[in-house]
C-alpha cells in the first residue's frame, strides 16, 4: 500500500512515522521547504521525501493520501487526486483505526484550545493515561505510533473534519459556531457549519455530543438534522434535566443520573465564555467518571492558556490583559463582556469581514478609549469614532502600550483583544501577544 503525504508539518511527519511503522510504502511531498528537524526525522526513519515540488508520478500512484489541514481542496494536486478517485484523508482519519483509545474530539469557532487544555488538565490530574493532540502540540498519529495512551483529547479544526470518512469520537464537543475561514468554504456559512457537524456524523447511540444550546447556528442545525449521539447541552441561561448550566452563580451538571455542583467563583477561569468552556470540559470529566473532588480541584487551579485573556501585570493598579488570540469579533465580544472596570481597548489588524455592530453596546458600556493597532483602521474608526471619547492610531506595539498607559487611571484595564488577524504588523498572534507582554514589562 502506497501512502503519500502532502505537507511535511507536524501532522504530516507524524502520519509518515505511523504509516512506516504499519508497513506502508510512504512518500512525503511538500511544496515548500521542509523544516530541518522534520527532515532529519524523515532521514533517520528512511522515509522517502521531496520538497519545493509535487512530482505527479510519485503522488498520483498513491493508494491513500494524507493531506495537511493547511492545503485547500482546490489546490491543483489535490484536485488531480480526487479526480482519480484516490482517498484524501486527514491525519485523524488515517491514525484513529490504529488505536483503541477513547477519543474526545473538540471543535468550534472559538474556545477550542481553552476547552481542550482544560479537558486534558481534568483527565490528566485524575491520573488517566491521556494524550493531547490534533491542532495542539504533538501530532496525534505520531503519538499513536509511539505511545500507548488510553484516551486522547484532540482539538479539531474544520479542515481536519473535512478529511474524515469514518472517524468518530466517543465524546464530541462543539463549543460554538460563528463565521470564520469562509474563504475555504466558497463563502457559504452553511458549508462551514456542515463541516463542524461532521464531528458527530459517525457517532452512535453509545457516544456523546456536548454543545452550546444558546448558539444560533447549532440550534438551527438541529431543526433539520439529527445525530445518533446522546446529547449533552450546556447553557448560561437555560436549565436541563440532562446537561450543564449556570444557575445562581453555580455550575450545575447532570449526566446519567449524577449531579455535580460548583460555585463559579471557585473556577479559576474568568468570563462567561470560559464558564461555557468549563461546562463542556467538566461534562467530559463526568462522562469519564472522574471524582467530584478531583474535578473541583482541577477547575480551581487551571490558570488558562497563554494569549487568551491572559493577565500580564498590574502596574500602578492598572491591569494589563493579553487576548491576542482573539482574531474575530465573537472572541473580542466575550473579552469585553468579561471586563469589570473602565477599559482601554487595543484593537485592529487584518479584518476577516468583521461586523463591529455586535460590539457596540459593550463598547459604549465599558470602553473609555480605543487604540487602533493596524495598517488599515478605517472600519474601526467608522464604527466607534462617535462612541468613545478617545481614539488613537498607532503602528507598533510599544506605542500602543505606552499610549494605553497614558490614557488609564488607577483601577482601569488595558485589554489587547484585536478581533482581527495579526499578519499586517506581526508574524502571528503569538508574536503579537509576546510583543504586548514585553512592552508591558518595559513600562
Ligand atoms: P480556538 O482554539 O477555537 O481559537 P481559543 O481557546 O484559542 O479558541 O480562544 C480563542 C479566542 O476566543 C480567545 O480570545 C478567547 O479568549 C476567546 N474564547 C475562548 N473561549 C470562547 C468561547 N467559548 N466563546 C467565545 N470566545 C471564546
Amino acid at each position: 500500500m502506497r501512502l503519500v503525504i502532502l505537507g511535511a508539518g507536524e501532522s504530516g511527519i507524524g502520519t509518515a512515522i505511523l504509516g512506516k511503522k504499519k508497513g506502508y510504502d510512504v512518500f512525503v511531498s511538500d511544496f515548500g521547504k521542509i523544516k530541518g528537524n522534520y527532515k532529519e526525522v524523515l532521514i533517520i526513519n528512511e522515509i522517502a521525501w521531496e520538497e519545493e515540488k509535487h512530482t505527479k508520478d510519485l503522488i498520483l500512484n498513491a493508494d491513500v493520501v494524507m493531506k495537511s489541514p493547511g492545503i485547500p481542496d482546490k489546490s491543483p494536486i489535490v484536485k488531480k487526486l480526487l479526480a482519480k478517485g484516490i482517498p484524501v484523508l486527514s491525519e485523524i482519519e488515517f491514525a484513529a483505526p490504529f488505536t483503541d483509545a477513547t477519543i474526545i474530539g473538540i471543535t468550534g469557532s472559538n474556545g477550542k484550545t481553552t476547552t481542550t487544555m482544560l479537558t486534558y488538565h481534568l483527565l490528566k490530574s485524575a491520573g488517566l493515561n491521556v494524550g493531547l493532540g490534533g491542532n495542539i502540540g504533538k501530532s496525534f498519529a505520531w503519538q499513536v505510533a509511539d505511545n500507548k495512551y488510553d484516551s486522547y483529547v484532540l482539538e479539531l479544526s474544520s479542515f481536519q473534519l473535512d478529511g474524515i470518512l469514518k472517524f468518530k469520537p466517543h465524546i464530541a464537543i462543539i463549543t460554538n459556531i460563528s463565521p470564520d475561514h469562509l474563504d475555504r468554504y466558497d463563502y457559504k456559512y452553511e458549508n462551514y457549519i456542515a463541516s463542524k457537524f461532521r464531528i458527530t456524523m459517525n457517532q452512535t447511540e453509545e457516544d456523546y455530543l456536548i454543545y452550546d444550546a444558546n448558539d444560533e447556528a447549532i440550534t438551527e442545525w438541529f431543526k433539520t438534522h439529527t445525530t445518533k449521539a446522546k446529547l449533552i447541552p450546556f447553557s448560561l441561561t437555560k436549565t436541563f434535566s440532562e446537561g450543564a448550566y449556570i444557575k445562581n452563580n453555580k455550575m450545575e451538571i447532570s449526566i446519567n443520573q449524577e449531579e455535580f455542583t460548583m460555585d463559579t467563583e471557585h473556577i479559576a477561569l474568568e468570563g462567561k465564555h470560559n464558564m461555557k468552556n468549563a461546562m463542556a470540559a467538566t461534562s467530559v470529566a463526568k462522562l469519564m467518571q472522574i471524582r467530584k473532588s478531583t474535578i473541583r480541584e482541577s477547575l480551581s487551579n487551571f490558570q488558562g492558556v497563554e494569549h487568551r485573556l491572559e493577565k500580564v501585570l498590574k502596574i500602578q493598579n492598572v491591569q494589563y490583559i493579553n487576548d491576542s488570540k482573539a482574531t474575530n469579533v465573537n472572541a473580542s465580544f466575550f473579552a469585553l463582556d468579561s471586563m469589570n472596570t473602565p477599559t482601554v481597548w487595543i484593537v485592529g489588524g487584518v479584518d476577516k469581514g468583521n461586523d463591529y455592530n455586535e460590539l457596540m453596546s459593550l463598547v459604549r458600556e465599558k470602553v473609555k478609549a480605543i487604540i487602533c493597532l493596524g495598517v488599515d483602521n478605517k472600519k474601526i474608526i467608522d464604527a466607534f469614532g462617535n462612541v468613545v471619547d478617545m481614539m488613537v492610531e498607532v503602528d507598533n506595539m510599544n506605542d500602543a502600550v505606552r499610549m494605553a498607559q497614558r490614557l488609564t487611571e488607577k483601577g482601569d484595564t488595558v485589554l489587547l483583544s484585536p478581533a482581527c488577524a495579526s499578519f499586517d504588523l506581526f508574524e502571528n498572534y503569538e508574536d503579537r501577544g509576546n510583543q504586548f507582554k514585553q512592552a508591558v514589562k518595559n513600562l
